[in-house]
């Protein structure tokens, strides 16, 4: 792949790396003046902007942790940010000016790990939270990295492919130089706008500068499978979020609190942004005998109590770029937040943040909410379902499938090998063996599609599906009993959960003093 940095040269483009500590007060109060206003239709005007959303949940859970309140302190605060501002060359010959950040927040594991942002909404406080999130969702699901995020202040919707590239390219080469990026210090994966095509031109940057690294394809995560992805990586989130929310419902104690059977069969679902995340987990709804009765994306949203097809709508979604004349029985709702207010089982909210907050939750219907985005819910809001017994699956918990793939994705990357390309034969040579001892002393041949079922040695998507299912239900599983053991609610343990994990390893590694 061609190297194509078409943007004015380095030491023309203003570069700022800055102290996380020094850019948080000084930053701070300005850019919570300046929050932008669509991520805000849910909220009252006083509700906390994102950052301070998780800071209020951690505070909360941190209360009951245990954990000694030195740690707790260090633990609470991003590590170092990362401020760039770069010029690309428009159509017309004019420059543009980009924004672009990465923050780590905590580095007691590396790398640390987390997702790109392309979104006019990017700013200090968004990539901040979004890596303090990364941090605990990690901890959450035993994946062994420190929590990170990056983002670029634009639509790319509004740039051609080339543009994106050269942005996407310039923003890599002020990552490498500002050492903010390799496969043992910080590996970025896809998030809102960013998909495998941007991170096979951040892995090629990245090659450009660090042309004896041999680990260099484990720089960055979600690649296509051709350039060292890992199969299963593009729906992993989609799927993680279908795992948990049928864990969930699998529990007693939900079943009483929802009055549902416990089964994924026969519940109805809505999900909110149908891009990566929304698009595969309505999709394993579906195949598990969901009905996806509304779907909401930027400009409108649909509903059908019928059911969707989630396919069909898809595809007619990528080619008219609307859900509008998909189907005359469905309705189309002009103001897409208010298909959060639809009755329905399960609802997902997998778009932005701060989708749901004191000016809707009121009228939310769902029975559980299951936040595949991150943040989507205030913690005013959070409050509020709670009291009125809806059970909300969270975040740190719930979209973690993404990160555990894409930890798999780079075991991939550094062990320069395939899962299941060492065992698979010999697997299927032992299951043989025991087979035909087996079918001789039972009497009985088993037929061939039997006989498949038994022996096949595990594909590497496979061995993906299983090591994501397993995190899964284990994380599930440990939520429950913290909430069960603090009497909390999910969100307040999973984040228990999280901080002690971490503080075992802080304490353990001597980062701060202990008395
Ligand atoms: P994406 O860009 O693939 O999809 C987001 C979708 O939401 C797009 O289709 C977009 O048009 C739509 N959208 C934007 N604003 C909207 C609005 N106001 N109302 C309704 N729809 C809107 O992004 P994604 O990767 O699916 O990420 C979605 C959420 O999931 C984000 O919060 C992200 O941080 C989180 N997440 C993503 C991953 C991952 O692996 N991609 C992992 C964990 C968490």
């Amino acid at each position: 792949m061609a190297f194509l940095l078409k943007s004015l040269p380095a030491a023309a483009a203003a570069t700022r790396p800055l102290a996380a500590t020094t850019m948080r007060r000084a930053a701070m109060p300005a850019i919570m003046r300046s929050m932008s206003t669509s991520a805000n239709s849910a909220c009252e005007p006083d509700e906390p902007v994102f950052l301070q959303c998780v800071e209020l949940y951690y505070d909360r859970a941190a209360k009951l942790s245990g954990v000694n309140p030195g740690t707790l302190a260090h633990l609470r605060a991003v590590d170092s940010m990362l401020r760039v501002t770069f010029p690309i060359e428009l159509e017309d010959g004019k420059y543009e000016v980009i924004e672009g950040y990465r923050a780590q927040h905590s580095r007691h594991r590396l790398p640390v790990k987390g997702g790109i942002r392309y979104s006019e909404e990017v700013d200090l406080q968004e990539v901040e939270a979004l890596a303090s999130l990364m941090t605990y969702k990690c901890a959450v699901v035993d994946v062994p990295f420190g929590g990170a995020k990056g983002g670029i202040k634009i639509d790319p919707k509004k740039y051609t492919v080339d543009q994106l590239e050269r942005i996407t390219r310039r923003y890599t080469m002020e990552l490498c130089q500002k050492k903010f990026m390799g496969p043992g210090i910080d590996v970025p994966a896809p998030d809102v706008g960013t998909g495998g095509r941007e991170m096979s031109w951040i892995m090629d940057t990245y090659r450009q500068f660090n042309a004896d690294d041999v680990n260099a394809a484990g720089c960055v995560t979600g690649k296509p499978l051709s350039l060292g992805g890992v199969r299963g990586r593009t729906e992993a989130t989609g799927l993680g979020v279908y795992y948990g929310i049928r864990e969930f419902l699998s529990y007693p104690e939900v079943q009483k609190k929802t009055g549902l059977s416990g089964k994924i069969e026969g519940t109805s679902v809505i999900v909110q942004g149908f891009g990566n995340v929304g698009y595969y987990a309505a999709k394993f709804f579906e195949a598990n005998g969901a009905k996806v009765i509304g779907v909401g994306e930027r400009d409108c949203a649909i509903y059908d109590p019928n059911g969707l097809n989630v396919e069909d709508l898809y595809k007619h979604h990528r080619s008219s770029g609307s859900f509008r004349g998909y189907s005359a029985s469905a309705k189309i709702l002009e103001d897409p937040i208010k298909i959060l207010e639809e009755e329905c089982d399960i609802l997902i909210p997998a778009a932005l943040e701060r989708q749901i907050g004191l000016r809707n939750v009121d009228k939310i219907k769902a029975k559980v909410i299951g936040e595949g985005a991150n943040g989507p819910v205030t913690p005013a809001a959070h409050e509020s379902l709670e009291k009125r017994g809806v059970v909300v699956v969270p975040d740190l918990l719930l979209n973690a499938g993404g990160v555990t793939v894409s930890y798999f994705e780079w075991l991939k990357n550094l062990s320069h090998v395939r899962f299941g390309r060492m065992n698979k034969r010999w697997d299927e040579t032992s299951r043989t063996k025991l087979l035909e001892v087996v079918q001789e002393t039972a009497g009985r041949q088993l037929t061939e599609t039997e006989r498949k079922a038994v022996v096949h040695g595990a594909e590497e998507a496979d061995l993906i599906y299983s090591g994501l299912e397993d995190t899964m239900i284990q994380a599930c599983e440990e939520t429950r009993n913290t909430a069960n053991i603090k009497n909390t609610d999910y969100r307040t343990a999973a984040f228990v959960n999280a901080i002690q994990k971490i503080a075992t390893v802080y304490e353990g590694s001597g980062m701060i003093f202990m008395n």
